[in-house]
């Protein structure tokens, strides 16, 4: 196994190089994970004249922000917590009569 650090994208504010946080990785997939930093992506967005594509998620734009900035920089990032909720039934009679299908 090869100690050599493999590179990765670097932040996306300052513009450091950053390393990747599984340099003994051989599998390509995971090379843009970064030490120190997090890995950020988007699907685009409806509002955006550069990047909104409409592949339905297929396709993201990957980009890095080292740990530095994210303390520096921290009135910039919004924290999205997503609310899952579980459905909800309704009950009522049934008449094969009435029932539209
Ligand atoms: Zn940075």
């Amino acid at each position: 196994m090869s100690d050599i650090k493999k590179l990765v994208s670097s932040c996306v504010i300052c513009d450091k190089q950053l390393e990747s946080a599984m340099p003994t990785l051989q599998d390509e997939t995971y090379s843009n994970q970064p030490y120190g930093a997090v890995m950020c992506s988007s699907s685009g967005n409806y509002g955006s004249t550069v990047f909104d594509p409409v592949m339905g998620g297929q396709v993201e734009l990957v980009f890095n922000i080292c740990d530095e900035c994210l303390v520096k920089k921290k009135g910039l990032f919004l924290l999205c917590e997503r609310v899952y909720q579980r459905p909800k039934f309704e009950y009522k009679g049934f008449d094969p009569d009435t029932f539209d299908w």
